[in-house]
């Protein structure tokens, strides 16, 4: 059987970015990936904002990663020509009680070390977007949005660049996972055959079905809090010419489930609303929601928007610890060497910031793969 360094199970932008960190010339690594295209799941069906970590626990990892990686997003982006902008965004506040609640976003954000955060006033958000209704709101300069393939296509040639091959095997899915000598044989059905290859560490990057993965592995996910909930998230485009340039977002809804429905511009001009958040047992990207309830909740802050101007457009669907109703879960990313499994290194739960976060989620797992080297 065929022996190599490092299995990284999914090539989304996480599996991506890891190879990036990871490759060596005198390391073998296959990045192995069940569609036949890379970036396929979650990571081409997102709102593509480069987040500047402004909601999460302190110190949580969600946290943590987002400020680091916020300022390295913007050096990759600028070094290798990868689309983005740094537009800012504002989260908006009307009435007391909202202003109550991002008085103490701001302060969170603040103590997690998210960068150049302001409070501004009604005329100032008058004078930054004159279409928008607020009384106050939060100013993040540093937010903005990127081109989340060409973020891919960029760790993609650096994987390729720094190991002297390309890493990425596509049509191939990973069918099973067991402990063998120092390592792990992994089963895969590639191009329609069955392979297996003995690999002295595993990645598990697989996004959606990573507690799948985990499982494969012997872990078990219900004991270990691993299984994820699928929570979906649609947008609906507007047609006409957009109302607002930079991003803007509600409070987030108290079910922290979400962000709230909030514009999400692109890089062709185009601006779209959402997603909003609902859990699904399957997958499917059909665009399932009342067009009404995201125009009512747009209308709070943008009240020129018509109904008839919303269309659905796309969905996504988020990779949640959390279960309906529970509070907030952090990222799941460790060795698992303290439950037997060593040489595995589970990626679980990546949600928002996920994208952002990216770079900085490849540095730490870097850190963990080298110490079998
Ligand atoms: C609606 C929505 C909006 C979001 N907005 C943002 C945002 O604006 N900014 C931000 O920073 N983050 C955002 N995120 C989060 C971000 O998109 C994710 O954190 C990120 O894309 C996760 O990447 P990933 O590589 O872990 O997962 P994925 O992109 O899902 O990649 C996992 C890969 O594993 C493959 N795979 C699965 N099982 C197997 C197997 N058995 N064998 C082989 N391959 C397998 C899949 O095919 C897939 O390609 C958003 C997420 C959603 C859902």
């Amino acid at each position: 059987m065929e022996k190599v360094g490092v299995v990284v199970i999914g090539a989304g932008v996480v599996g991506l970015a890891i190879a990036s960190e990871i490759a060596r010339e005198d390391r073998e690594i296959y990045v192995l990936e069940k569609e036949t295209a890379y970036g396929q799941a979650t990571s081409s069906r997102n709102s593509e904002v480069i987040h500047a970590g402004i909601y999460y626990p302190k110190g949580s990892l969600k946290a943590d990663l987002c400020v680091e990686a916020n300022p390295m997003i913007y050096e990759i982006c600028r070094e290798h020509n990868v689309p983005h902008s740094r537009i800012g965004k504002i989260i908006v506040a009307n009435g007391e009680e909202e202003i109550r609640q991002i008085e103490g976003i701001i302060k969170n954000a603040t103590e997690c070390g998210a960068r150049d955060l302001e409070m501004i006033d009604a005329d100032r958000v008058h004078e930054l977007e004159p279409n928008v209704k607020a009384d106050a709101a939060i100013l993040s300069p540093t937010t903005g949005i990127l081109d989340a393939h060409g973020l891919m296509d960029h760790f993609h040639r650096e994987a390729r660049r720094k190991g002297g091959s390309d890493p990425v095997v596509l049509d191939t899915e990973v069918t099973g996972l067991e402990q063998k000598g120092d390592g792990y044989e992994v089963e895969m059905v590639s191009g329609g055959e069955a392979f297996s290859v003995e690999a002295r560490v595993v990645v598990n990057s697989a996004g959606l079905h990573a507690d799948t993965v985990a499982e494969m592995a012997g872990i078990d996910v219900d004991e270990a809090g691993y299984r994820i909930h699928w929570c979906k998230g649609d947008y609906f485009s507007l047609t006409g010419r957009p109302p607002a340039r930079m991003l803007v977002y509600p409070p987030p809804p108290l079910d922290a489930a979400s962000l709230g429905i909030h514009t999400v511009p692109d890089l062709t001009g185009r601006l779209k609303f959402g997603p909003n958040a609902y859990y699904v047992d399957e997958i499917s990207y059909k665009v399932e929601s009342d067009r009404d309830e995201f125009w009512r909740d747009i209308v709070k802050y943008l009240p020129m928007i018509g109904r008839e101007d919303l269309h659905p457009d796309m969905s996504g669907i988020r990779a949640k610890l959390q279960a309906p109703g529970d509070p907030v879960r952090d990222f799941v990313i460790r060795h698992e060497e303290d439950k037997g499994f060593t040489g595995l290194i589970n990626l679980i739960g990546i949600e928002s910031p996920g994208l952002t976060a990216s770079p900085a989620i490849a540095e730490m797992v870097a850190g963990m793969v080298d110490e079998f080297f």
